[in-house]
């Protein structure tokens, strides 16, 4: 096995993933390495592999495609010179749709398109829920996938338009998919954004200098010294270009925005703004929620790090209990630099986190993690902690149970391996061996998010399926497969 078609973390399964991040520039020199950076600082929203597609007036669109991290691939002189002109787009990429798992090189994205009126390439950060009935349809009639991602039929979908420009014919085509999209394309002129009528994944707006970026995030922006303009709202599509700079429109029927809670919790990064409001203020919020709903008497508070982070120090801030780092990260254990042989993997995740002995020793701890998914990591923790001589071991989650899958761009184990599907909260503390075991309300984390009111049950302001088990939009492919939401969205 080749280490570049390992995944990233190949010894933590134990995580929910965000599939994919998102860029585009125009009206800059040499976009591509603007894009690169960008989708540097998106590289936690996706490290199995990257691509990045430019267009000059002299030599046309130029693409490349490659496996592994953007700072492996796209930084050399050559590569960057293999991608000249003012405007570009990228994606970097965790498989969800598609080859499950392992990424193929077809795959990998951005798609790219010829068309009668031209070239388009595009990027896409979501799932479509329709995928499988909209590709058997499109094949019925014709159309030759290259590829096994869901986001090629928008591809497909464009090609069978009789829109008279791109932007139209991808407005057509979007109206036909159902499920989560942020995207962001190009043609040889324009780049287009455009979020699901529902806005389930971010997508911002930026501008530098006379020119103008997409981003799924701000800290994108912030790399590139671009100001952060807006966030692209729910259903609305922006066609940007030098020439008319951006124009705005709502091609969908409006609905009420149900952006990802999880966002929040754990796939953003820290330092982004997300609502008007900065990541790390919300999670430090979660942990005071946190310690609010679920008090106990300890002598530290230590987070998983690195995620767990802000919401250990919200509740230190408001039990009062000392923060401190119990556990330390090896911030160089990034993709693998040895093969995963089985003894290796055995180590799991004493490769990844060390317990900091002098200080555990004799505690009793409050350990703040994100969230619990299979639970197999938490276990290992645990036993980590106690190994180390604490003398208890409290863990505070700051989601709510995980006991539903995502079907909007985020890879989910199936609801048989989620802990939480399987377990109460107390058959889970066992399992996992703790003195105590307490989530985050679904309530809480509304609060800590800025509903004040908490969750509104006839019209919640976010997704939340994953813990609700109630999908804003229906997952046509996978209820067509057997699976039973407890409500879906019709
Ligand atoms: S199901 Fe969960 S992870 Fe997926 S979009 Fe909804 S809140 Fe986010």
């Amino acid at each position: 096995m080749s280490h570049a078609f390992l995944p990233a973390h190949p010894f933590d399964d134990d995580k929910l993933r965000e599939e994919c991040g998102v860029f585009g520039v125009v009206g800059v020199a040499d976009a591509s390495n603007f894009v690169a950076l960008g989708l540097h600082a998106l590289q936690h929203r996706g490290q199995e592999a990257g691509g990045i597609v430019t267009h000059d007036f002299e030599t046309g669109f130029n693409q490349q495609r490659r496996m592994g991290l953007v700072r492996d691939n796209f930084t050399s002189p050559n590569m960057m010179a293999s991608l000249p002109g003012p405007i570009g787009i990228g994606h970097v990429r965790y498989s969800t749709a598609g080859s499950k798992g392992q990424t193929a090189m077809r795959d990998v994205q951005p798609f790219f398109g010829e068309f009668s009126m031209g070239g388009a390439a595009i990027a896409h950060n979501g799932n479509i829920t329709n995928a499988d009935a909209l590709r058997r349809e499109l094949i019925e009639r014709g159309s030759i996938f290259q590829s096994s991602s869901d986001s090629e039929c928008i591809i497909h979908l464009m090609a069978r338009s009789m829109g008279q420009n791109i932007p139209d014919r991808m407005e057509e085509a979007l109206r036909k998919v159902e499920g989560a999209f942020s995207i962001v394309a190009m043609t040889r002129t324009k780049i287009i954004g455009c979020r699901d009528p529902l806005g389930v994944r971010p997508l911002v707006l930026g501008k530098i200098g006379d020119g103008w970026a997409l981003a799924s995030e701000t800290c994108a922006l912030d790399i590139i010294g671009a100001e952060f303009v807006r966030e692209i709202a729910p259903g609305e599509m922006v066609v940007i270009s030098e020439k008319h700079g951006v124009q705005s429109h709502f091609p969908f029927r409006p609905a009420k925005s149900r952006f990802c809670i999880f966002e929040n919790v754990y796939f953003s990064r820290p330092d982004s703004i997300l609502g008007g409001r900065s990541v790390y203020e919300t999670r430090e919020n979660i942990g005071r929620e946190l310690a609010k709903e679920a008090p106990v008497d300890a002598d530290l508070v230590c987070p998983v790090p690195d995620s767990g982070t802000p919401a250990a120090i919200g509740y230190s801030l408001e039990s009062g209990i000392p923060y401190a780092m119990g556990i330390i990260r090896n911030q160089y254990m990034g993709r693998t630099f040895i093969e995963p042989t089985e003894s290796i993997r055995n180590m799991g995740v004493r490769l990844k986190l060390n317990v900091n002995r002098a200080l555990v020793k004799g505690k009793r701890i409050i350990l703040v993690d994100d969230s619990v998914v299979r639970g197999t990591t938490s276990r290992k923790i645990k036993e980590m902690i106690l190994d180390a001589g604490a003398a208890e071991v409290h863990f505070r989650i700051a989601s709510p149970p995980t006991a539903w899958p995502c079907f909007y761009g985020v890879d989910t184990p199936d609801r048989d391996k989620l802990l939480a599907a399987n377990m109460t909260e107390d058959q889970m503390r066992d399992h996992l061996g703790v003195d105590s075991l307490k989530f985050i309300s679904l309530d809480g984390l509304y609060r800590a998010s800025g509903e004040a009111n908490g969750r509104d049950a006839k019209s919640p302001a976010f997704c939340d399926a994953c813990f609700s088990g109630e999908y804003p939009v229906k997952p046509t492919d996978m209820i067509a497969k057997g699976f039973q939401p407890k409500v879906a969205a019709e």
